[in-house]
């Protein structure tokens, strides 16, 4: 099959969160759009197999918890049953509905939309090699932004070939429901799949090598989550390692390492979810100028250009937090940078969630981040068992906190456990985009009841005047 030649004025390389993103601003601002990607519609991990479908099995999840949960207040309802195959359906089905209506985004828009893989030839040619053999095409352009994203990490010494073993990718597609399901890593993907499959009836056991669940998020949040996850799984291991796994036919032999010893135990199936690596390998990037760095990360600027001053980069593969909205909104950068205008990626905060059951969100300066840092701040700390509507709910188990600046008061930074804490973060980030200081959360008249009035409770707690929780005075 001979080769297709396509002239292109902006090439998109991976149609993710980030690539769809930059691919729709760019054709908005006029300029002409190759998206490529080897999905039939744009989506990426993101649509495809992350978030989304993920986001779909936690609700499920969480109401099978609150249907157990209201037996105590009263309403009881009978044990479920659980059709995995129409669960799967379903959550497929979100899935189709939303990545068939980006399709149609794309072709409303006019964006060219080539399926497969692409990879630099030379600093402006690409070649995109079709999966099934359907021969290639050869795109000339002006401008490329790579949006490759990532890829699981894969742990050595483990049996990952064998069908027990699973990444993020196949737990997701729900193949069944082990009775016991070991979970290596205790970061995002694994303790978010840990709530799915422990909802659905396994016995979940995670390991973490490191002493604590979350890395990184400061202590009296992942406090809070540990102790409802440790009451609803069989084990969290801290400090250990899953050295060696043998996969058999019907189950795994495990053995886990830690400072006391190691140990040997059998489990169904296991997840690895230790991390993820970015996707620059693999595409020619030697061919151009892009530099990437020790991690395999594409080196790029404040416009999201690499060292090639044609080709910019964006999302998981250009670097930390790897995260879909820190994606898209690189892509809008890179976008309109191309298309001339005076745009930089210069965010005052990102927000983190993680949506176990219960969410912990995050943003700005964190407690840990100031300690290291020796930075003075004021935190308001507001625990839910003070809020109505956590009470209400049934979800007294939160927290939220602000860290503001002595002086000026202007927020640095929030924390929040809780149920929805993923949607509550909103305000302070806001907050600090918009250079807001304490006065203007805790002025700001929150409706009633709500959990959104944590974050104003919260923030009356960093000035030392809230109305619900009371220090003596001496
Ligand atoms: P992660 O970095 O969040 O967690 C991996 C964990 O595995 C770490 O805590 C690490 O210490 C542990 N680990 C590594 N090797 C181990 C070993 N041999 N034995 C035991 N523990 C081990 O990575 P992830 O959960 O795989 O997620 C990858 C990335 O995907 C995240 O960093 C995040 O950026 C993104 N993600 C985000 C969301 C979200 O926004 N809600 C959800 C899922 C994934």
């Amino acid at each position: 099959m001979s080769d297709v030649i396509v002239d292109a004025g902006v090439v998109v390389l991976g149609a993710g969160p980030g690539g769809y993103a930059a691919a729709f601003r760019a054709a908005d601002l006029g300029l002409d759009v190759t998206l490529v990607d080897p999905e039939p519609n744009p989506g990426g991990v993101c649509l495809f197999r992350g978030c989304i479908p993920s986001k779909a099995l936690l609700h499920q999840a969480a109401l099978l918890e609150e249907a157990t949960a209201a037996a105590e207040r009263g309403i009881a309802f009978a044990a479920p049953t659980i059709d995995l195959a129409r669960l799967r359906d379903w959550k497929d089905g979100v899935v189709t509905t939303l990545t068939s209506g980006l399709g149609q985004l794309a072709k409303s828009r006019a964006v060219r939309r080539i399926r497969g893989r692409g990879a630099f030839l030379e600093r402006n040619l690409l070649e995109v090699s079709a999966q099934e053999d359907a021969g290639r095409s050869v795109i000339r352009f002006q401008h490329c932004i790579v949006a490759t994203g990532s890829r699981p990490t894969v742990l050595p010494g483990l049996d990952t070939e064998s069908p027990l073993v699973m990444n993020s990718t196949e737990a997701l597609e729900l193949p069944d429901v082990p009775a016991r399901l070991l979970v290596v890593g205790g970061g995002y993907i694994g303790l978010e799949l840990a709530t799915v499959y422990q909802a659905l009836g396994s016995k979940v056991t995670v390991v973490e090598m490191t002493d604590t669940l979350l890395p990184g998020v400061d202590p009296d949040l992942t406090r809070v989550l540990a102790k409802r996850m440790e009451s609803r799984l069989d084990a969290v291991r801290l400090r250990t390692k899953v050295t060696a796994l043998e996969a058999g036919v019907g189950g795994c032999t495990v053995r886990l390492e830690h400072a006391d010893g190691a140990t040997e135990q059998a489990f169904d199936r296991v997840l690895v979810a230790a991390g993820r690596r970015p996707n620059s390998s693999g595409l020619g990037l030697k061919h151009t100028a892009a530099h990437v760095n020790e991690r395999g990360f594409i080196a790029v600027d404040a416009q999201r250009r690499t060292a090639e001053p044609g080709i910019f980069a964006i999302g998981d593969v250009a670097g930390e937090p790897m995260l879909a909205h820190k994606a898209t909104h690189e892509g809008l950068i890179a976008a309109e940078a191309i298309a001339g205008r005076d745009v930089a990626f210069d965010p005052a905060a990102i927000p983190a969630v993680v949506y176990t059951d219960p969410e912990i969100a995050w943003c700005g300066l964190t407690e840990s981040q100031a300690a290291a840092a020796g930075r003075a701040v004021e935190v308001g700390r507001f625990p839910w068992a003070a809020s109505g509507r956590a009470l209400t709910l049934g979800r007294t188990d939160g927290l939220t906190k602000v860290l503001i600046d002595p002086e000026t008061h202007r927020v640095l930074g929030a924390g929040i456990v809780g149920h929805g804490a993923g949607d509550l973060i909103a305000e302070v980030i806001h907050a600090i985009e918009m250079g807001a200081v304490a006065e203007d959360l805790a002025l700001t008249i929150h409706p009633h009841p709500t959990l959104s009035e944590t974050v104003m409770e919260a923030a009356e707690a960093a000035l030392g005047k809230s109305v619900h929780m009371h220090k003596r005075r001496r």
